[in-house]
């Protein structure tokens, strides 16, 4: 189809009066040539009111002079960018600008779209302040926020950190946040990452908290526990986020391990009290029987102890009692325990040890009791019995038969290892 001239002029006129963006023609002097509906709208004035305004009386941000450099600079490659407009009302409105100068009719006129952007703009600042106060609570709360998340596909990443990431792991931020989940993941020490997943992982399944205790070597090089609670949920594209919150819980972790470690040691010598002795007797008789693995049980008790106390004084009697234990933990495998069962009374528990063996074992220790040479005292002697668990039988009774042992070696003159296989006794 064929335009005429007039008729294409009516299109373009009908368009610059449809469309939804504002639309203006300026003259180089500043004055409005032109002015669409839409613009004059926004502006809230008849586009006959336009007519006769300047851009000096519409623009709120550039000064006059400013404004008149900016008319002259504007040429057919045009420019874009942000500034205020002032409403009829007095009220201020963000918009975006668009321009670019053409000749016409011999006249250098400028071409400007222009879109009242004040909600995106409100919408923007709103989202920042919300960043802000995000951050503001993230910086107050005690350790780190942070989300993690698996996404469809089974990429691991940790979208993010809050600021407290850098203290508790000694690393700057840059180093552990970013694509893939490594950087911050090969901080947590091998023996808990296990437990770390296994915990991730049941979560995926049952959408159940995670809350674990695991520990990471910081930056620094030290060992730190950490305490991590995180509630799943959901993505809507079939990914599954974390957010949660990690504390350090070294301090808290040190403290219960020293209550811990004095529940179960003996204050004066510092070797396995008798509770613990107690319970450590009945689980390796459990695991003896479990795996049919021999145990044996050395008691021994000091001779003549009394009348060291007597001549000596009790703490004299006390430094005794610390040597002794010390020479003989000396003289012990790792795998066996040695334990303070009341008084000048001691116990060991050998695992995978026979009769045979823990009589040598007994033997030895003797020895190295009798042969030490005590400050001012000069030397002690020790009496030892020693069984080795039969079949089912009861702690009660293992520890009757191992005294039985150790009262026939008193009685036999002391200083000596008594050890009567199950069978001969009773
Ligand atoms: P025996 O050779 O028959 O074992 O003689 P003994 O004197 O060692 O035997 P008895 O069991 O009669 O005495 C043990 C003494 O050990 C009694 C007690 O005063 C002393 N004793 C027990 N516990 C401690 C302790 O913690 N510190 C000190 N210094 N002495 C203790
Ligand atoms: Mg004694
Ligand atoms: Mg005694």
């Amino acid at each position: 189809m064929e335009l005429r001239k007039d008729g294409e002029i009516a299109l373009w006129t009908a368009l610059f009066e449809a469309t939804w963006d504002g639309m203006v023609i300026l003259r180089t002097d500043g004055s409005i040539y032109r002015a669409n509906r839409s613009y004059a709208d926004m502006l809230g004035y008849t586009p006959e009111e336009m007519g006769s305004l300047h851009v000096w009386d519409l623009d709120a941000r550039f000064s006059s002079s400013e404004l008149q450099n900016m008319l002259r600079d504007v040429d057919s490659a045009g420019a874009h960018f942000e500034t205020q407009q002032r409403r009829k009302d007095g009220t201020i409105i963000d918009v975006e600008l668009g321009n670019n100068g053409a000749t016409y009719d011999g006249d250098k006129l400028i071409f400007c779209i222009v879109r009242d952007i004040t909600a995106r703009k409100a919408t923007e600042e709103k989202l920042r302040q919300n960043e802000e106060l995000l951050r503001g609570i993230a910086s107050q709360v005690p350790g780190a926020l942070y989300q993690y998340r698996i996404a469809r596909d089974g990429e691991h990443s940790f979208p993010f950190f809050s600021e407290g990431i850098v203290e508790l792991g000694g690393l700057p931020l840059e180093a552990i946040s970013g694509p893939g989940e490594d950087p911050a993941m090969s901080r947590i020490l091998a023996e808990d990452v296990e437990r770390v997943e296994a915990q991730t992982q049941h979560s995926a399944a049952t959408m159940a908290n995670v809350h674990v205790e695991f520990r990471i070597r910081h930056g620094d090089g030290s060992i730190r526990w950490i305490e991590c609670r995180s509630t799943p949920q959901k993505e809507a594209d079939g990914g599954m986020l974390w957010t949660g919150i990690l504390l350090d819980i070294t301090q808290r972790r040190r403290a219960e391990e020293r209550v811990k470690a004095m529940a179960i040691t003996d204050g004066l010598t510092g070797i396995t009290n008798r509770q613990e002795l107690g319970r450590l007797l009945e689980s390796e008789m459990r695991r003896a029987v479990r795996y049919a693995s021999p145990l044996s049980l050395i008691m021994y008790d000091l001779d003549h102890f009394k009348s060291i106390n007597d001549r000596f004084g009790h703490n004299a009697g006390d430094d005794v009692l610390k040597t002794v234990a010390s020479l003989v933990n000396d003289s012990l495998r790792d795998s066996d325990m040695h334990g303070r069962w009341g008084g000048e009374e001691f116990m060991v528990l050998l695992p995978q040890t026979g009769l045979d063996a823990a009589r040598k074992v007994a033997e030895k220790l003797r020895q190295g009791i009798a042969s030490h040479r005590f400050e001012r005292l000069g030397t002690i002697t020790a009496s030892f019995g020693v069984v080795e668990l039969a079949g089912r039988e009861s702690s009660r009774s293992l520890a009757q038969r191992v005294d039985d042992d150790l009262y026939r070696a008193k009685e036999l003159g002391r200083n000596r290892v008594e050890a009567q296989p199950a069978s001969l006794q009773h």
